[in-house]
């Protein structure tokens, strides 16, 4: 298992270094909420091996991930009511990636709204992360 360098915020975040709000997690996988999501219910899948991006990452940490995005969304939309999700992966600070360990994006869509890559959501208090990610796992 690769470790990510010692400053690497999901790093320290996988290690307990870091508070996060667990949505889900098994012997691969990590999924968090966003501290600063795009709209309420932005969830965060990383693998426990660590890796840059989607191509420096083993296949099989991708296909994991992926596997574990599947087996979230349904219950992000149920959690949120949100009829539809953005999925995504960015790579490289032109894309927005500001952190340089492999994760996926969950983020609730809805009609009308807008996301960017390139800015921070509203920071949510640990109150309003713990009651979604509460939300999520009674619908997983
Ligand atoms: P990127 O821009 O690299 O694709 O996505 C990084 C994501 O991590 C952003 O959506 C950002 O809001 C989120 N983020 C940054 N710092 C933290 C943190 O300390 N905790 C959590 N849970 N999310 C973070």
């Amino acid at each position: 298992m690769r470790e990510a360098p010692a400053d690497n915020i999901f790093g320290k975040i996988l290690k307990g270094e870091i508070p996060s709000t667990e949505v889900y997690s098994d012997n691969h996988v990590y999924c968090f909420l966003d501290l600063y999501p795009q709209n309420p219910g932005h969830t965060l899948v990383i693998p426990r091996n660590y890796s840059a991006n989607v191509v420096e990452a083993d296949e099989s940490d991708v296909f994991t991930c992926l596997r574990v995005v599947r087996k979230l969304i349904p219950a992000v939309k149920a959690a949120t009511g949100a009829a539809g999700v953005s999925v995504l992966a960015n790579m490289g600070r032109d894309a927005g990636q500001m952190v340089e360990y492999l994760h996926f994006h969950i983020i609730p869509r809805h009609p009308g709204d807008s996301i960017s890559m390139y800015e921070l959501g509203e920071q949510q208090t640990p109150e309003q992360l713990a009651e979604m990610a509460a939300r999520i796992r009674a619908e997983l």
